[in-house]
């Protein structure tokens, strides 16, 4: 068998797809993108295309390795988010030639059913009690929501007591009927990041996700340091390289690597390992779409430190377009009391809706994050 063809579709809400066909009539489905910058990674797969078309799409291991080591100057959002679609394809095909799912190939299931939690409120953390109210009725009991709006290197307490107020008052609308995790987006400094973590600790979060940017990990040990609640990070990781100085460093209690951006199945299933054997827990990132989903829940059910998965039914991103918009078996992912179950179909799982894709894909919208400033002018960190 051999690839004959890579087709790109770009899509609302700021989502890829990726069709990889071969000389056999077996397709694939993969998701490459990086939010905000779908055109970037859209050059980058079909420049890649000319290293894999020709090539037998079983040897996965030696693609991957062909496409990050065969170029001298390699890893990044761009050039990973690429590999990353393009992998999850090539898993797809295998499964499906194999007439099995994906997490059979790695070994079969360690567990029966994964948590998920769903994203409350918006970029800006407000009317999230009724947010929640809705979302635990229909089975979450997981959520995550933005720690904070945009904050000064060094910020004022009333900014301080706005973060804290809110999550104040989830604690006491719900009790411990309800866990959540708080996401700083990478919007806070260090010396910030210190100051708001100590009063959160009382509220009991779940996890503190990017405390500060991965740019700034040397930070992630010494903020652990400083508080007993788990640190998350990872969706701005783009390769088990990148996850080795982290964990040999110690300060994450949960690694957050996105299928879509961190080299797909084929290198997460390596970082989850790695986590592992650092007693670190597992939590892939995925406020994208059905094939990054299916990607994430393949290595859930084989990575016995997964311990809960992001998805986006709701989120505050899916202008659109929702989550199951594009796929045909919808049922095969529904979830049950905040939970998805094994996907039953071959490869990925993921019966894909081509129809649609090309009709939406004539008319797709450019995301772009906001740029925020600071009341100064200054550019902040959304
Ligand atoms: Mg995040």
């Amino acid at each position: 068998m051999k690839i004959t063809k890579l087709t790109t579709y770009r899509l609302a809400p700021r989502w890829m797809f990726l069709k990889v066909e071969t000389d056999e009539g077996v397709t694939g489905w993969g998701e490459p993108v990086i939010e905000g910058r779908a055109r970037s990674v859209e050059a980058a797969v079909h420049e890649l295309s000319e290293m894999i078309i020709g090539q037998d799409p079983a040897r996965i291991n030696d693609i991957w390795q062909t496409l990050y080591r065969g170029g001298f100057y390699r890893g990044g959002p761009i050039l990973m988010s690429a590999i990353s679609g393009i992998d999850q394809a090539l898993w797809d095909i295998k499964g499906k030639v194999l007439g099995v799912p994906v997490y059979q190939l790695l070994g079969g299931l360690v567990r029966d059913k994964i948590k998920a939690y769903s994203w409350v409120g918006g970029d800006r953390p407000s009317d999230v009690i009724s947010g929640i109210k809705k979302l635990k009725s229909i089975g979450f009991d997981t959520f995550k929501l933005n720690g904070c709006e945009e904050m000064g290197i060094i910020d004022n307490s009333r900014k301080v007591d706005e973060a804290v107020g809110v999550v104040a008052e989830i604690r006491e609308a719900f009790g411990n009927s309800i866990e959540f995790g708080l996401d700083f987006h990478g919007r806070v400094d260090a010396p910030m990041a210190k100051v708001l973590i100590k009063e959160l600790e009382p509220y009991r979060p779940l996890f503190i996700e990017e405390p500060v940017l991965a740019e700034q990990a040397e930070y992630y040990v010494r903020l652990a340091a400083q508080t007993h609640i788990p640190i998350a990070a990872g969706e701005r990781m783009f390769s088990r390289f990148e996850f080795k100085r982290v964990l040999a460093d110690g300060g994450l209690g949960i690694v957050q690597p996105d299928l879509s951006h961190a080299g797909g199945i084929t290198e997460c299933y390596k970082i989850a390992a790695m986590a592992e054997s650092y007693d670190v827990a597992f939590a892939a990132h995925c406020p994208l779409g059905p094939i990054a989903l299916a990607s994430c829940l393949h290595i859930d059910f084989v990575a016995r430190n997964a311990v809960l998965q992001e998805q986006s039914m709701g989120i505050h991103y899916n202008q659109g377009a929702e989550l199951l918009d594009y796929v045909l078996n919808k049922e095969d992912f529904s979830m049950e009391d905040g939970h998805f179950y094994p996907p039953t179909k071959p490869g990925l799982g993921v019966e894909v809706n081509e129809e649609l894709v090309i009709e939406r894909s004539k008319h797709a919208p450019d995301w772009r994050n906001p740029v925020w400033r600071y009341p100064d002018g200054a550019v902040a960190e959304w």
